[in-house]
């Protein structure tokens, strides 16, 4: 399975993402999100351009002033309204033929709805709500369940100041005591380091992602869906 903008741990597409490092969920595990959800869907170069629209969202302008990308400072309605924006601009996209621009702004939108799991309580409050003794599985994750989308204990990780300090890995066991439990750097499931429930939020995050394109293409003319699917005659890269 081709993996284009998969990095391997310590490297970076940007340079200066080393610093924003730990605010965000590793890249290669959205690309990995982006190939389970649509590979079977999207052309190779849709995919890399959607994948690279994606984890370019992540880049230090990215995180600076944007909660709305990522789902953080409990920014949940600013987040939706990107998201649906970002849908908006796709199929606005599609309808002057810029496929390129569509897949851009589907990728960015993809983004935001995978950071909801990996930065708020949302697989926390899910798995409180089985019945008692039950643990369901990863895969068996509800990632919309309403009661817990509009759950009053619905949260994302705040950022505070002091989180710039755990950009130092050597200050960051010092500092990690000295953040509140709601800071992002306690409450998120961006790797595996952070727990046996980021495998929830990462199939969560993958079927999310499915549940995001049937709704952006749901009433797409069968042309449009075509352009964006980049699968048109004599565009087959099988
Ligand atoms: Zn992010």
């Amino acid at each position: 399975m081709r993996r284009p903008y998969a990095y391997p741990q310590g490297r970076f597409a940007y340079p200066q993402d080393r610093f924003a490092y730990n605010r965000k969920m590793l890249q290669r595990f959205h690309v990995e999100m982006i190939h389970l959800a649509l590979e079977d869907q999207f052309s190779p170069p849709a995919l890399e351009r959607i994948s690279a629209a994606n984890v370019y969202q992540d880049r230090l302008r990215g995180q600076i002033g944007h909660d709305e990308y990522h789902f953080d400072n409990n920014a949940f309605e600013k987040s939706y309204a990107y998201i649906e924006e970002q849908r908006a601009l796709t199929i606005s996209s599609l309808m002057t033929n810029d496929a390129p621009s569509a897949w851009s702004a589907f990728g960015r939108l993809t983004h935001t709805a995978q950071d909801f799991y990996a930065h708020s309580n949302y697989i926390d409050l899910w798995l409180a709500r089985q019945p008692k003794g039950a643990r369901p599985t990863p895969p068996e994750i509800d990632p919309v369940d309403p009661s817990v989308i509009q759950s009053e204990a619905l949260r994302s990780g705040k950022i505070y100041l002091l989180d710039l300090l755990t950009f130092i890995s050597m200050l960051k066991p010092l500092v990690m005591p000295l953040l509140p439990r709601d800071s992002h750097a306690w409450m998120n499931l961006d790797s595996p380091e952070r727990g046996p429930n980021f495998n929830y939020a990462f199939q969560a995050a993958v079927k999310r992602t499915r549940i995001e394109f049937e709704k952006t293409i749901k009433g797409l003319p069968d042309e449009v869906c075509q352009l964006f699917l980049d699968k048109q005659q004599g565009n087959f890269y099988e």
